[in-house]
């Protein structure tokens, strides 16, 4: 059994149709990531999934649990986490004040080492750079299962960037991870799977390397990989 189940996902706002039959599996341990151009329907996609808006039509299942009406604050108690675009830690708490808002059910330590986070365990929210604030609101997803990470790479500079490749291969060894990523190379240096979404349906799943091989692929998504 898949950890997470998408069938048939169809979600409409208004007149306009974010999500168009979605359908894939995401196996427990697997990394996959979401590519597509703007407005194709990720954020929904992953709002659908949460909880945060209920689709339409279709299913989402995890853990053989169909969550499809659960709302997004019972998902994350499931085991489904989130992080978004605008990181949100706190300015006037410290790193360790923050993750303690994590409501970890195990230690935290494991994580904040992790993620490099115990040497600035008392610095406040305040004076974090926002590579630190990514790495804070990474650690206080970490308590799920299935991560579903929203642009983690967005604003990091050259050096910041394959350093948070390593943060988010040591959490795929531990973790279920869901990234939608604008930046082709960092999404390929990642994913088990990629899946392409475009105008609300998918386009093409498959390996880094099956997308590499797909001209169709290279040429409508990849520019000129
Ligand atoms: P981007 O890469 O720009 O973040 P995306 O792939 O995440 O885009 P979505 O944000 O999911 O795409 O949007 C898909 C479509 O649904 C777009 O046309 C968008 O305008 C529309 N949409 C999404 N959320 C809403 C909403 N709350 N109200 C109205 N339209 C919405």
């Amino acid at each position: 059994m898949a950890l997470l189940e998408v069938n048939d996902l169809e979600r409409t706002f208004g007149g306009i149709v974010a999500l168009d039959g979605v359908t894939f599996d995401v196996a427990s341990g697997e990394t996959n990531v979401i590519i597509g151009p703007n407005g194709a329907g990720k954020t929904t996609l992953f709002n659908c999934i949460t909880g945060y808006h209920i689709p339409d039509h279709g299913t989402v299942r995890f853990q053989g649990t169909d969550i499809t009406s659960t709302p997004d604050y019972k998902t994350a108690r499931t085991g489904i986490r989130r992080t978004f675009q605008e990181v949100d830690v706190f300015d006037e708490l410290t790193v360790a004040e923050n993750i303690s808002l994590g409501a970890f059910e195990s230690s935290p330590r494991e994580m904040m080492e992790l993620l490099d986070l115990l040497d600035i365990h008392d610095k406040e929210g305040s004076e974090l750079t926002l590579f630190e604030r990514k790495r804070v609101s990474l650690a206080l997803a970490s308590e799920g299962e299935l991560l579903l990470l929203d642009e983690v790479f967005s604003g990091l500079n050259p050096t910041e960037k394959p350093a948070m490749v390593g943060y988010l291969d040591a959490l795929a060894e531990r973790k279920t991870l869901m990234l939608i990523e604008h930046d082709i190379e960092t999404a390929f240096d990642l994913a088990d799977t990629v899946t392409i979404l475009a105008q609300g349906q998918v386009m093409k799943r498959g390996t880094p390397e099956e997308m590499l091989d797909d001209e169709t692929v290279r040429e409508d998504f990849l520019g000129e990989m």
